[in-house]
């Protein structure tokens, strides 16, 4: 077998993947016909040009017209079935994803329903691939403490499924320090915490990350290798990176593949983890990330299987399961390699 098929073949974890994010351009337009959504988009060509971005904005743009297509919750089942179907095909066990759910109510849509079609399409992966996923919930800065607080108190009333917390949205002027009362009680609560940073905007939203929300892992992190001493925090903190390569690349926040810092994030002693973040609005998905990092950053298999079992290590399952996963890991990887 030759090394991409290896890396192809090689057993992952996906920790950065948005659910609307994962809509299909065929998928979205079945979407479009089927409700009647008002919008500019009539044909596969319009909206795979539609996805081609020209910068950050232009993405956040691109995914609020998205957003908008969707208009009743019975759509979510579908697209998150597929979002796993696309992960499963690319050997991958265990997916957290990320719904951004005041997105949609506050377009009229019902939180409680949204989250049960998610979780009917989550049980018919599971059924057919014995892929397992659980849900982060995006409170999304652009929206405010206020409404996070909110969002939260959904959450206490309907939580099935959901694991964690995030901000997402814009970090350019929604630095993550007004969030410290909604993490506190999001761990009040029991739920883990994450905060996108370092994407769109400096070092700086990392440190308010980490000091201010006390997060277990960041989104991205792209700008937290220009700060050594911020590095050095990470590794003691323990806190964890999950990258987004090839999203990285396609929204700018990196130029060329050659410049993505997940090597240095490695050499400090960080656990990283590899995702695809929104794999069809980037023309990318896990298998891709994997071989990107193979073919621009010289990654062996053994490196890449590092990343895979660190990313079992910083995802949020039980003790118990980690386990068992870690298990299976090492077992097909032997089996890979020696056939290999
Ligand atoms: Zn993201």
């Amino acid at each position: 077998m030759d090394t991409e098929e290896i890396i192809r073949r090689l057993p992952k974890i996906e920790q950065h993947v948005h659910i609307v994010g994962s809509t299909k351009p065929e998928t979205l337009l079945r979407i479009i016909e089927d409700s009647g959504a008002e919008t500019k988009l009539k044909t596969l060509d319009d909206i795979k040009g539609f996805f081609r971005y020209r910068d950050f904005p232009h993405f956040i743009s691109v995914y609020s017209t998205v957003n908008d297509c969707i208009i009743d919750e019975k759509y979510y089942e579908q697209i998150t079935y597929e979002m796993l179907e696309s992960d499963a095909g690319c050997n991958v066990k265990h997916v957290e994803a990320i719904f951004s759910a005041n997105d949609h109510v506050r377009r009229g849509l019902d939180y409680g329903e949204m989250l049960d079609a998610i979780n009917r399409g989550i049980r018919r992966a599971k059924r057919k691939w014995g892929i397992t996923c659980t849900i982060r919930v995006d409170l999304v800065r652009n929206y405010g403490p206020g409404s996070a607080l909110t969002q939260l108190d959904w959450l206490r009333k309907k939580g099935d499924n959901i694991v964690a917390v995030d901000i997402g949205g814009s970090e350019d002027g929604f630095p993550p320090e007004p969030y410290e009362a909604v993490y506190k009680k999001a761990r009040d609560l029991d739920l883990h915490l994450v905060a996108h940073a370092g994407e769109a905007a400096g070092p700086e939203s990392v440190w308010g990350a980490v000091k201010t929300l006390g997060v277990e892992r960041i989104g991205h992190g792209v700008t937290a290798a220009s700060d050594p001493e911020l590095l050095r925090e990470l590794r003691t903190r323990g806190v964890g990176i999950e990258t987004c390569p090839v999203s990285n690349l396609r929204t700018g926040a990196i130029k060329t593949m050659k410049e993505h810092p997940i090597r240095s994030f490695i050499k400090n002693g960080i656990k990283v983890s590899v995702n695809s973040d929104d794999p069809p609005m980037f023309n990318t998905e896990m298998n891709n990330e994997y071989l990107q990092l193979h073919r621009e950053l010289g990654f062996s298999v053994d490196e890449l299987m590092r990343i895979s079992l660190d990313s079992i290590e910083t995802s949020f399952l039980p003790a118990k399961k980690k386990e068992e996963l870690r298990e299976k890991f090492l077992v097909e990887y032997r089996g890979l390699v020696s056939k290999g």
